[in-house]
């Protein structure tokens, strides 16, 4: 055995099979042309933030816009950031957006599909098996220099303005010899691993990224690590690895990893990889101040998904948001397809903004009061108790009371052509069903009218109310009082002689709508009257009266 071989085995006991039995045991996917194979590859270092979300959608997307696969695998490299429940938190996150995964990692003791383990930490043997086989090639070394000697060498290298980092003659373990290795492994000195790395600085590499277009940077030459000093993998190293043997065909990620790209495709060069495609995410941009920036996690409540949640925004809203800032002719799509699912829309990586998509929460309740006005009763009444039940059990306990008036609340204006956008999200509930649960306390009466037109019409109304009126009967109704109150029956008639009136069946209406409600502006009044039922309305008129 050489030294070299001496030293692969001593720093790799655990390793026991070689690369070439992973490309067995991994094999290229058999998939249609086209098909694209992509991952959500979180840390779970926080819980699940707008930006991760908007990443997986454009995975999910991507996906299934080509018949590919879309995966899930847990980077849990860094244990001193990993926070308690973040995977879960993630995990679920993604189901209750409708990003189901194909494959991947489901809860500690579950995972789907033939390319795991989908976790980093279960795969250590995996890393050490290529680190082993880079070793043996002379393309990476175990690197003994303490954190007190690369703070020397830092302090070197800013002091003779130079780059920063371990390269050239500064990396110093470079050109130990297996022998010097080997004897300061068994004395017990703690090392790293490190790449040798063959690049050269003045030289450029060059990329076309799915999103940023061309890409031109200088090539890296840091010998950078791939297992730190417990064995376990950088970043870097693993994502070579995992994306090669699960056979990642398309690598979509928050652009923070652009910087990146040079030492990745050197590794996947060096490791014998064909390189994934690259397609970098701009990260949400928020306009403040006239400005733009970004979307931040520790300014912005609406950066974390759970606010979404906590607001009562139904998931499919939010998706429906996220769509259009993802692919601009996405509201375009959706207008001409309204009953297609969003796995239909022919996603494209090239139409997504390079200068990062502007999250807006106006038109987010926009989108959000179209997903709810074409909801059925029975979904938003379910969509809202669920919600109720853990934000507002007030509400709650009104709505469950009497599941059928709940019901009946929601049908109010809803199923026609023109539905009514009163709903962006569930916590506006409680303001909008307001006056089925407690009389008015204060009356908006239309300026234009006297009190004494307003006691008339109330008590006109009250001698004629008969609650068991459809529309029709009921605006009738109306109609037929005007007269003798001095108002116009027809809004056209009154518009064309408005001296000779006092005002028209609609202020006659809004009188007996503010009376019953509170409100000027409400859904049908004749349905709200039904669902009040015959002693509330009487007793309300007569309370304005
Ligand atoms: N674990 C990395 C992150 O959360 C994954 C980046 C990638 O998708 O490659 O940022």
């Amino acid at each position: 055995m050489t030294a070299l071989e001496q030293l692969a085995e001593l720093l790799f006991p655990d390793v026991t099979v070689t690369p070439e039995e992973y490309e067995v045991q991994y094999p290229a996917r058999e998939l249609k042309e086209g098909a694209r194979v992509v991952r959500i590859a979180p840390s779970p270092t926080g819980y699940l933030h707008l930006g991760v979300l908007f990443t997986a959608s454009v995975n999910y997307l991507t996906a299934r816009a080509t018949d590919g696969v879309f995966y899930f695998r847990l980077e849990d490299t860094d244990k001193k950031r990993e926070v308690d429940g973040g995977a879960e938190d993630i995990l679920t996150g993604l189901r209750q957006y409708g990003l189901n995964i194909d494959e991947g990692y489901e809860a500690p003791d579950k995972e789907s599909g033939n390319y795991g383990p989908y976790r980093q930490s279960d795969r250590a043997v995996i890393y050490h098996t290529y680190a082993k086989a880079l070793l043996l090639q002379g393309n990476a070394y175990p690197c003994f220099c303490t954190a007190e000697e690369l703070d020397v060498t830092r302090g070197e290298q800013e002091a003779n303005k130079q780059r920063t980092g371990y390269y050239g003659k500064y990396a110093r373990c470079r050109d130990l010899s297996p022998e010097e290795a080997i004897e300061r492994v068994k004395a017990g000195q703690p090392y790293v691993v490190r790449l040798r790395s063959p690049g050269d600085e003045s030289r450029r590499v060059k990329f076309d990224d799915m999103i940023k277009g061309t890409i031109e940077m200088p090539e890296n030459d840091q010998d950078i690590v791939l297992l730190k000093t417990d064995g376990i993998p950088t970043y870097h190293f693993a994502h070579a690895v995992d994306d090669h043997l699960m056979r990642t065909t398309h690598v979509i990620r928050g652009d923070e990893w652009i910087a990146s790209v040079p030492v990745h495709l050197q590794l996947f060069r060096m490791l014998g990889f064909r390189a994934p495609k690259y397609a970098h995410v701009s990260p949400i941009m928020k306009e403040d101040d006239g400005g733009k920036r970004k979307l931040s996690k520790r300014k912005d409540p609406e950066a974390a998904v759970h606010y979404y949640t906590e607001q009562g925004y139904p998931a499919d809203s939010v998706m429906e948001y996220l769509l259009t800032i993802a692919n601009s002719d996405y509201e375009e799509w959706r207008r001409c397809h309204p009953d297609e699912p969003r796995s239909a829309f022919p996603f494209n990586l090239k139409k997504m903004s390079v200068s990062g998509a502007l999250f807006d929460l106006n038109k987010l309740n926009d989108v959000s009061k179209n997903v709810i006005a074409v909801m059925d009763a029975v979904s938003v009444t379910e969509q809202v108790l669920t919600w109720a039940q853990q934000y507002d059990p007030a509400l709650y306990e009104k709505l469950i009371a009497d599941r059928s008036m709940a019901e009946g609340i929601f049908s109010i204006d809803r199923g026609g052509n023109k539905p009514r956008k009163d709903l962006a999200k569930w916590s506006d509930v409680p303001a909008y069903v307001d006056y089925f649960f407690r009389a008015p306390t204060e009356y908006p009466w239309p300026e234009n009218l006297q009190k004494g037109d307003i006691r008339a019409i109330l008590n006109a109304y009250a001698a004629v109310y008969d609650p068991t009126q459809d529309k029709q009967e009921w605006f009738n109704t109306i109609k037929a009082l005007c007269p003798a109150l001095g108002f116009c029956p027809e809004v056209k008639e009154y518009k064309k002689n408005p001296d000779a009136y006092k005002g028209h069946a609609g202020d006659v209406s809004t009188v007996i709508r503010v009376a019953i409600t509170g409100r000027r502006n409400t859904p049908d009044l004749c349905s709200i009257m039904q669902l009040l039922g015959k002693q509330t309305v009487l007793d309300r008129l007569n309370a304005a009266l």
